[in-house]
């Protein structure tokens, strides 16, 4: 069962600054550890001044009072279907913004994660006009420089606007982001929608493994094609890299894709599966991409 959190609190409040809001939330989050609801909830704490993802447990349940919300973003599903991985009996609680609440969905419908081992704590946090299905207002990205602007992606790009570049321009200004990567493996480790046990980004088979820049453009494609009906525009990846490269808009595009061809729209339903919108019968026309 989900509960919501109506009001969204001042970032990085602290136990000093208890809001009625903070309160029914440490008090909700410390009952249901109390009464068993859950066995663990993932949160946020501070630690040495930092927000961090924090496992409050049924042990320690008065913890709770340390529980914050705020800014911080880290991926508590992917966390969560780690652990329910391992401990498959133990019931789950977490707090989740819109975008965690797709990427659940997603874990749900690729079965990674069983719904009914998780309890979620919905908070209103997104006041954007994509609210829907993508945007996230905390992480608008930064401006592009003059240089980025004009021999790269503006960061900033609609999928629509970055499409007027003719084929070729289009492929050199992708091919300067993509030259820029320094092969971190951050989009990827911090992506709640990357779960392969083995992955095709270190395959030497598949990608030239030992070197920097990694393949280009045959390694951040693999990626994109992976995240096609997978993707749920959270903008951590892109956050995450360290060299500005447009990772969410390249994602946009491959979940456009899809959802002009089959109507599917990433982590929008927990109980539709990407295969399922095949049907028993697949009468596509090809059409470029
Ligand atoms: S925006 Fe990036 S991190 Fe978020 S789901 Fe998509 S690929 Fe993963
Ligand atoms: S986070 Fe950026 S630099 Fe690191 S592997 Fe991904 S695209 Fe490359």
């Amino acid at each position: 069962m989900e509960e919501q959190i109506k009001e969204w609190p001042e970032p990085f409040s602290t136990t000093g600054d208890k809001t009625s809001t903070f309160d029914n939330l440490r008090d909700q989050v410390n009952a249901w550890l109390k009464e068993g609801k859950v066995d663990i909830f993932l949160g946020y704490k501070m630690v040495q001044g930092h927000p961090l993802p924090h496992c409050f447990t049924k042990e320690n349940p008065d913890e709770t009072d340390e529980l914050i919300v705020g800014k911080a973003r880290y991926s508590l599903e992917k966390m969560a279907a780690n652990i329910a991985a391992q401990r498959p009996e133990i019931k789950i609680g977490l707090l989740v913004r819109d975008c965690n609440q797709r990427a659940l969905n997603v874990l749900y419908v690729w079965n990674q994660l069983n719904p009914d081992q998780v309890e979620t704590i919905n908070i209103n946090c997104c006041p954007s006009r994509l609210k829907e299905h993508g945007d996230c207002s905390y992480l608008e990205p930064q401006p592009s420089g003059s240089y980025k602007k004009q021999v790269g992606i503006d960061n900033n790009m609609d999928v629509e606007v970055a499409e007027e570049f003719s084929q070729e321009e289009r492929f050199h200004r992708w091919m300067y982001e993509f030259e820029k990567c320094i092969k971190c493996y951050g989009c990827r480790n911090i992506c709640p929608v990357c779960f392969c046990q083995e992955c095709s980004m270190e395959h030497n088979d598949l990608i030239a493994t030992g070197t920097v820049p990694p393949e280009v453009p045959i390694f951040h494609l693999v990626r994109a094609v992976h995240m096609a009906g997978r993707c749920i525009d959270c903008g951590l990846c892109e956050d995450a890299c360290p060299v500005d490269i447009p990772l969410r808009l390249l994602y946009r595009k491959v979940n456009q894709v899809v959802s002009d061809m089959f109507d599917y729209k990433t982590g929008m339903r927990a109980d539709q599966s990407p295969f399922n919108i095949l049907g028993d019968e697949v009468t596509l026309e090809p059409k470029p991409i």
